[in-house]
């Protein structure tokens, strides 16, 4: 029997599948990555982590220019050039999406343009304009992602109706914009929008707003939104949704039972994603499925052998880009016999963008109560942090979670300034399974944001300095 042309057949080339291409390059493994959309990147670069960032950037920036008078700056007539923004955010897309296509070059990986579907035995069929052909590979890796879930007979339609492709198309800022979906895509575009000046209206049909933070996290953005005057009605159920000459209307119950009638220009549909795994030939294989999503082992294995799964379609994992790079990086070490490290739930950060930022990982305060840990909880508000109050922002609060047995780490979870980036710290801490105790050892520079959160974890005693 010949050899089969390739070691690995990567399919789509979003964080998960072009940073596994690129490992595998790195192996030495003879590798191609077939993507279906002219552009590579993914939904994370095209539509989705990079995009909205550029743009929630550009509505700091806009907004620091809102209330420089307090910092003794006066801009005279500030305006607003809202399709440069777009320029600017398509700019930073365009010039990453050249960045992956030069690395996968750089890598020795062959991109294959067209729409791939496993035909079992390790054989791909790539349908393309210029025709189909069948690939085989000794091993293939899943990376297809996911799409917004819609609700029931609602479609994207460019103008009105929006999901987080048509929202980053816009040309102009909404004047109004209903979000329904509270969690990390939704509260982000509220807050670009609002900052924008879009006067928005947030539903979530759960008891409260990024529903898988800590409770104290979600109070906390709720308190921050409707402070900016957004305004979030959680428990509420959109019954039905119409267009109207102007834009959307929307009945709503609301958390205790009132029907109340919204109107709006836009609405947007943040409600999750679903994978995609509907249209690819899995049921060629022996590769199992849980409610769409793709089941593996540790090592992102399918039932499939030589077949393995990675990103959004993975059941189990949230869908985040850096649970998708690192699946991906699992199952390329395990497909060249490397060390290949199982992804530890507990340790994947989750950032939310928002201003205040969030940060988590770990277990939250009722996630360690319900395991029947026992636990101390250590918070630290930033309004007793300089820098905080030097940036403007001194809302929110870190927190730590620690197992009383042994100091263990089991959470932490901020809210504030830079929130998402302020997390590195803990992730570290946990990843060198350092205790509470370490790291009140751990010198915090001054003055720093991260000060905030040396000082959640001598709060743990009782033992903070500046609150
Ligand atoms: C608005 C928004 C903001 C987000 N912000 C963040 C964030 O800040 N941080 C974060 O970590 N995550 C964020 N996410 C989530 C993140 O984008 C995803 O978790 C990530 O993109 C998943 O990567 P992936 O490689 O699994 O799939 P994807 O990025 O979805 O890429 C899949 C690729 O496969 C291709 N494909 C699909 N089917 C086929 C086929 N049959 N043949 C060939 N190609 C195919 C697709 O065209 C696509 O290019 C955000 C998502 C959205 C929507």
């Amino acid at each position: 029997m010949g050899k089969v042309p390739y070691d690995l057949i990567v399919i789509g080339s979003g964080p998960g599948g072009y940073s596994a291409a690129i490992r595998a390059g790195q192996y030495g493994l003879k590798t191609a990555l077939v993507e279906k959309q002219p552009r590579l990147g993914g939904t994370c670069l095209l539509v989705g982590c990079i995009p909205t960032k550029a743009l929630l950037h550009t509505a700091g920036v806009w907004e620091r220019f809102a209330h420089a008078e307090q910092e003794g700056i006066h801009c005279e007539n500030a305006r607003l050039d809202y399709p440069k923004v777009k320029e600017r955010k398509d700019a930073i897309v365009s010039k990453h999406s050249k960045g992956v296509e030069m690395l996968l070059k750089r890598a020795k990986v062959e991109r294959i343009a067209g729409c791939a579907r496993l035909l079992g035995g390790g054989k791909v069929e790539v349908a393309s304009e210029s025709g189909a052909q069948i690939l085989e590979s000794a091993n293939i890796i899943v990376a297809t992602g996911s799409e917004a879930r819609m609700l029931p007979d609602l479609e994207p339609d460019a103008e009105r109706i929006l999901s987080n492709v048509e929202i980053l198309n816009l040309t102009s800022v909404p004047r109004s914009l209903i979000v329904i979906g509270a969690g990390a895509v939704g509260v982000e575009f509220a807050s670009i929008f609002k900052r924008f000046g879009t006067e928005v209206t947030v539903l979530e049909m759960l008891p409260r707003v990024v529903p898988v933070e800590d409770e104290d996290i979600s109070r906390e953005l709720e308190r921050c939104f409707r402070k900016q005057k957004i305004r979030v009605e959680t428990g509420a159920r959109a019954a039905s949704i119409r267009k109207t000459g102007s834009g959307v209307a929307l009945t709503v119950t609301t958390k205790d039972g009132k029907q109340e009638e919204l109107e709006a220009e836009r609405l947007l549909v943040a409600v999750g994603r679903k994978p995609n795994t509907g249209n690819i030939g899995l049921e060629n294989t022996r590769a199992r499925l849980d409610r769409g999503f793709i089941l593996v082992d540790a090592h992102q294995q399918t039932a499939e052998p030589g077949v393995y799964a990675i990103g959004d379609v993975v059941a189990g994992t949230p869908q985040l880009a850096h649970v998708a790079t690192r699946e991906g990086m699992i199952a390329v070490a395990h497909i060249a016999g490397k060390a290949a490290v199982p992804i530890n739930r507990n340790r994947i950060p989750g950032c939310t963008y928002t201003e205040p930022g969030i940060g988590s990982v770990g277990l939250t305060e009722a996630q360690a109560r319900a395991e029947g840990r026992t636990i101390k909880v250590g918070r630290f508000p930033f309004a007793g942090n300089s820098r905080a109050t030097i940036l403007g922002h001194h809302e929110g609060f870190v927190k730590v979670v620690m197992d009383q047995q042994y100091g263990e780490i089991l959470g932490v979870h901020i809210i504030g300034p830079e929130g998402y980036e302020l997390i590195a710290e803990a992730v570290a801490a946990m990843e060198a399974e350092a205790t509470v105790d370490v790291m009140m050892q751990a010198i915090h520079a001054h003055p720093t944001l991260y000060e905030a959160v040396g000082e959640a974890f001598n709060a743990v005693y009782g033992l903070s300095i500046n609150a």
